[in-house]
């Protein structure tokens, strides 16, 4: 059986990979930065943010959690050579409309016991205030020990109603 999900991805693919010029690119991101950000079906990345192929690693999960990107930071840092750290938070997010209670209550009631069990101790990193959760998670990597001072690190908001970014720090 062939999704309409599934259907679409081989028949763009198929036209993207007959334009395609670009299998030349080395591994290490060109521009040796990577991005955190959102998962939201909103952020286009690569035009909102100035990303052309090759140029840096974007990092995307619930919220744009530099928590959660940890893992995927340090590869970016240590293995492949990324010297700056972009974090891009964005209005409209999900994660400010829930709490950790919440989501586990909804895990428990969709999914029962067993389920709520297994994710007993997890995090689901929600914020309930947009700017001062970009100053956590900055504040966050420049903690960390194994982010070297070396490391610009700054904070965003991207505004999914205008197309615009905005520093915060
Ligand atoms: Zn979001």
């Amino acid at each position: 059986m062939t999704t309409d999900i599934q259907s679409n991805l081989e028949a763009k693919n198929g036209a993207y990979a007959a334009e395609f010029t670009k299998g030349h690119l080395p591994l290490p991101p060109g521009k040796e930065y990577l991005v955190v950000t959102c998962m939201d079906a909103r952020i286009d990345t690569a035009a909102a943010f100035g990303i052309d192929l090759g140029d840096a690693h974007v990092i995307r999960n619930a919220g744009g959690s530099s928590r959660d990107a940890l893992r995927s930071i340090l590869i970016s840092e240590q293995l492949l050579g990324t010297q700056e750290i972009v974090l891009i938070k964005h209005t409209g997010c999900g994660m400010l409309t829930f709490t950790n209670e919440d989501a586990h209550a909804l895990v428990q009631k969709n999914l029962g016991p067993a389920a709520a069990a297994e994710i007993a101790t997890l995090d689901f990193l929600p914020f309930p205030e947009l700017d001062q959760a970009v100053r956590d998670d900055v504040l966050f990597l420049q903690k960390q020990n194994t982010i070297p001072e070396s490391i610009a690190v700054s904070g965003w908001v991207y505004s999914v109603e205008t197309g615009r970014v905005r520093r915060v720090v």
